[in-house]
């Protein structure tokens, strides 16, 4: 009884922001919360460049349990700020099922991340919630998995399910991951779902963001989320990928001429 037909595509709308059909949604903003100046500077340079939403990690699923872990509490309470001064609906990552009640406080769209694609009980949980959730393909994890996945969280009447391409291993060694576009008609072919794009954490270079964006954007993806910094060489996480945001505005007004060449709004 599965709930993923092939064929039509469904618009989401959240809190406002209309995501598939004919929809496309821009959503950017750093990979994690460092701080106010930091998160406020690019949530203004996002909504002003028409980016329809804002996104930033809290928790982070750092490779390194040494590594920094993301502000948690005090970094929803950045992102509720930024929301309430800009507007833009929030898309963070959610890791643990305990801290689902406080990420539903801010969280328009409830991340889940790669390596938690397959973490059933947060899926399910999430499907609970009725919160938008957005779902990572994992890292080494088929397409036929990403949607079995996503039937997790709709089999809890949630139906308010995003699909993400970010990249996925292969024999390459030149960056980091391989972003799948072939992912994006075939996932629409099999799903109703929106399928969105994720071009920055498969380079793993900010200079080959921009090309897989418009790759992704042609070939008739959703949506793209990007990650962008005020001053990326200081980033606290994923600096080399992040573009400027001074760079933001140009970058976002290519993405919508290749978007509208796949017919999209
Ligand atoms: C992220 O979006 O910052 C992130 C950690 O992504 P992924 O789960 O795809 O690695
Ligand atoms: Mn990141």
């Amino acid at each position: 009884s599965s709930q993923l037909r092939g064929g039509g595509r469904s618009t989401l709308e959240i809190a406002g922001r209309k995501v598939g059909g004919e929809h496309f949604a821009l959503i950017a903003g750093p990979c994690t919360v460092e701080s106010r100046d930091q998160l406020m500077t690019v949530a203004q340079v996002v909504k002003d460049a028409g980016a329809a939403m804002l996104r930033g990690g809290a928790y982070k699923p750092r490779t390194s349990p040494y590594s920094f872990q993301g502000l948690g509490q005090e970094g929803l309470r950045l992102l509720a700020e930024a929301k309430a001064a800009t507007g833009l609906p929030i898309v963070t990552e959610l890791m643990d099922v305990r801290d689902v009640e406080a990420l539903a406080e801010v969280a328009d769209v409830v991340q889940i991340g790669a390596r938690n694609m397959q973490n059933y009980t947060l899926l399910s949980e999430v499907g609970r919630s009725g919160l938008p959730v957005m779902i990572k393909r994992g890292l080494s994890s088929t397409l036929e998995e990403l949607l079995m996945s996503a039937e997790y969280v709709l089999k809890e009447g949630n139906e308010n399910v995003m699909l993400c391409e970010r990249g996925i291993r292969t024999f390459e060694t030149a960056y980091r991951f391989t972003l799948d576009i072939t992912a994006i008609p075939v996932l629409q072919e099999l799903s109703h779902l929106p399928v969105i794009i994720d071009p920055s954490h498969a380079p793993g270079r900010r200079d080959w963001v921009a090309p897989l964006s418009l790759a992704a954007a042609a070939a008739g993806a959703d949506g793209i989320i990007v990650e962008t910094h005020p001053e990326p060489d200081e980033a606290i996480c994923d600096g080399p990928q992040q573009i400027p945001t001074d760079t933001f505005s140009d970058y976002a007004q290519k993405v919508a001429r290749a978007a509208e060449l796949a017919g999209k709004v």
